[in-house]
């Protein structure tokens, strides 16, 4: 059984009933919607045709809400795109006019108030450069260091600005109310920089009954990653965002930021997705490249519990293929991973119970060859914490509530199962000890860990650990 997740951007070229449940069934964990695209009529439309592939077959399969955030964008342009040349001039504007070679609308009154001379501007994905010469009467005019094409709506990055921009505006507010609305199972929010940033989300979810949806922060600012520690603190979990941090960062700091990163969410038993490019050549092409396959191996080294693709499965050639090339890799990867330096690495950290039991749990799959363990979960932290640990067999997951078994999907190493709730004791163990037969993790005779929260029934409440040979 594989172990690192796989989540995936679904598009135009993965929206279609029949793609969905053949990627589901090549692997797919997570269905990621970005909602900086498309209306939330259609986003509603796909969660629907998500739930009904992945009933089909038969495996639950999370939906995460990727919000936008202080994203800066371009207005329209003419024609829908336009062509700046190097060493010609532009100015941007907050005017709402369709944009030309000489004039770019950019729909924040803010830009020309934070903008000097000499201050960089990234277009087209940091493809195209321009550097400012002058402000003047609220408009920014800017110099083309490296030209090429720009679309309507494209971002736009300015990596030594402190935006004033909120971090979660009235339109993420909106996004977020119709994808409750929708079910979504995690949401992501972009462009965090600071703790503060994730608290109107976490409110708004609270307040709409939906307080267990785990809220994961998408690092892609300096300071985000500067700040990293206290927003792991904060979040359900990290997502390496590669592609603004990439821009936002000398593109050179990516990858020890992605490993500093992914070692602060370990330590603190938090999930964390590495994102962007990584099987980019697919969108195109029938094979990744040697260095694509590598960092996605790279990246399950670092420990990272999921691995994400965005163009590769939303416009991409074929995002079935994709899906079960990721696989691959990982399932080879899997083969040879740090698993006892990560259990000491990660194991010993905050004094509760419960991660005091999902560390002698792993600690007794090496010293016993147990061959798997069945966490009973409430609310998923005990399914979280054991991940944490890496062990080098599956985790089965129990929950009575869907929404549990669905946010369960991102964590490394975890198979979750929708399984009635148990009073007792012997029931419960018997209930976990036929759970790992049926999912064929292992057969009479074999011996498996099994956690447990005594009295039952209440969350956070895992206290006890059993060595269970099966009969
Ligand atoms: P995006 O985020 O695809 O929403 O921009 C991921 C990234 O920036 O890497
Ligand atoms: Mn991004």
């Amino acid at each position: 059984m594989r172990s690192t997740k796989i989540v995936a951007t679904i598009g135009p070229a993965s929206r279609e009933p029949a793609v969905l449940e053949r990627m589901i069934d090549a692997g797919l964990d997570i269905a990621r919607l970005n909602f900086a695209h498309g209306s939330s009529e259609e986003h509603a439309e796909t969660v629907s045709r998500i739930r009904a592939a992945s009933a089909r077959v038969g495996r639950e399969v999370g939906v995460l809400q990727d919000v936008p955030g202080p994203k800066l964008r371009l207005g329209p342009v003419s024609g829908g795109h336009v062509e700046l040349a190097a060493d010609t001039p532009v100015v941007l504007t907050s005017q709402r006019l369709e944009g030309t070679t000489e004039r770019l609308p950019i729909a924040w009154e803010g830009l020309s108030t934070l903008m000097q001379a000499g201050d960089v501007i990234y277009l087209a994905d940091g493809a195209i450069r321009l550097r400012v010469r002058e402000v003047s009467n609220g408009e920014v005019l800017a110099d083309v260091e490296v030209g090429g094409t720009v679309a309507s709506r494209q971002g736009m990055n300015l990596p030594n600005v402190n935006m004033t921009l909120p971090a979660v505006s009235e339109d993420d507010h909106r996004l977020i109310d119709d994808g409750i609305a929708m079910g979504v199972d995690i949401v992501a929010l972009s462009f965090v920089r600071r703790r503060e940033d994730l608290d109107p989300v976490r409110g708004q979810l609270r307040a709409s009954g939906r307080g267990g949806v785990p809220l994961i922060a998408k690092i892609e600012k300096p300071q985000a990653a500067q700040n990293a520690a206290e927003i792991v603190d904060a979040a359900d979990g990290i997502m390496v965002a590669r592609g603004d941090l990439g821009i936002e960062l000398p593109i050179e700091e990516v990858p020890l930021v992605q490993k500093r990163l992914l070692h602060l969410a370990g330590e603190r038993s938090k999930p964390a997705i590495t994102a962007t490019q990584m099987l980019e050549s697919m969108v195109h092409s029938t094979r990744p490249t040697r260095a694509e396959v590598t960092d996605v191996a790279n990246a399950i080294f670092d420990g990272t519990d999921a691995v994400m693709l965005s163009q590769e499965t939303a416009i991409g050639q074929d995002p079935v293929a994709v899906i079960a090339m990721m696989a691959a890799i990982a399932e080879s990867t899997e083969r040879e991973l740090p698993y006892g330096r990560w259990l000491v690495e990660r194991g010993i950290r905050s004094d509760d119970p419960a991660s005091a039991i999902a560390y002698g749990a792993v600690g007794a799959v090496y010293q016993l060859g147990l061959k798997a363990i069945v966490a009973p979960t409430i609310s998923g932290g005990t399914a979280r914490l054991i991940s944490a640990n890496r062990p080098n067999v599956p985790v089965l997951a129990l929950s009575p509530d869907r929404d549990v078994v669905r946010r369960c999907g991102l964590y490394w190493g975890v198979h979750p199962m929708l399984h009635a709730d148990t009073e007792h004791t012997t029931e419960l163990i018997d209930a976990c000890a036929a759970a790992a037969i049926e999912a064929g993790v292992a057969g009479p005779g074999d011996r498996i860990g099994i956690t447990a929260g005594l009295p039952a029934g209440h969350s956070g409440g895992t206290n006890m650990f059993k060595v269970h040979t099966l009969e």
